[in-house]
């Protein structure tokens, strides 16, 4: 299959899960964009990169070797050889993701890690400018949002029972950065389909998704 399948949208509106479900139910491989900017940031940190600093994020950037698997049923990511799966979701990297993702170097340089990890298609790829920017010829494009309260529900639970009030707070605050930035911000891409997954289980969205894909 040459399927491409984009599905965009805010953190915590269900895009992981909802990515890959529908690349099982439909056989294709699964790619976790965010967890691409994740690593880049974990590697910035951990290399005392200063995140704010855009000049001396820019530079580095070209750095770090970062691959991701794309098997919907074990997703990973490495820089440099190293699985970083647990390291990316640290409340550290969450703060300074946005940051990171704003600079132009660093969407440049994941934009082609991305193109080449999508390659002959058969794939679904979740993030926030796939079908704007990553991949505009998708033949499915997806945006999925969700209540803050459900979405801050969802990401709490993802992260082991993490408090409630204060991740909302840094998924919003990772949602006014990253839709207000002038390098690729968070929009719903031409068109892409809206799917408000607020009142809907996981496998209701899958349905829909995989409704669209095979209709
Ligand atoms: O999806 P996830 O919450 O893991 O993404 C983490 C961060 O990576 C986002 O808040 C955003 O700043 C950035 N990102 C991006 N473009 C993408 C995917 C993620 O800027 N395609």
């Amino acid at each position: 299959s040459s399927l491409v399948i984009a599905v965009d949208g805010t953190s915590g509106s269900g895009k992981s899960s909802t990515s890959r479900g529908v690349a099982e139910r439909l056989g294709l491989r699964y790619l976790d964009t965010g967890a691409m900017f994740r690593a880049m940031t974990w590697w910035l940190l951990s290399e005392g990169v200063d995140v704010h600093d855009v000049a001396a994020v820019a530079a580095a950037s070209s750095r770090p070797r970062i691959e991701s698997g794309t098997d919907p049923l074990a997703p990973t990511i490495t820089v440099d050889g190293r699985d970083v799966s647990v390291e990316v979701r640290s409340a550290d990297v969450n703060a300074a993701v946005s940051p990171v993702s704003a600079v132009p170097e660093v969407r440049a340089r994941l934009l082609d890690l991305q193109r080449e990890a999508i390659g002959d298609g058969g794939i679904v790829v979740e993030g926030r400018d796939i079908g704007s920017v990553v991949w505009p010829q998708a033949e499915v494009k997806v945006y999925l949002s969700a209540d803050p309260d459900a979405r801050a529900e969802r990401r709490a639970a993802e992260e082991g029972g993490a408090d409630l009030a204060s991740t909302q707070q840094s998924l919003l605050e990772r949602d006014r950065i990253d839709s207000g930035r002038a390098t690729a911000p968070l929009t719903m891409a031409d068109g892409a389909v809206h799917v408000d997954s607020t009142h809907l289980t996981l496998d209701e969205v899958i349905e829909t998704i995989v409704g669209l894909a095979t209709s």
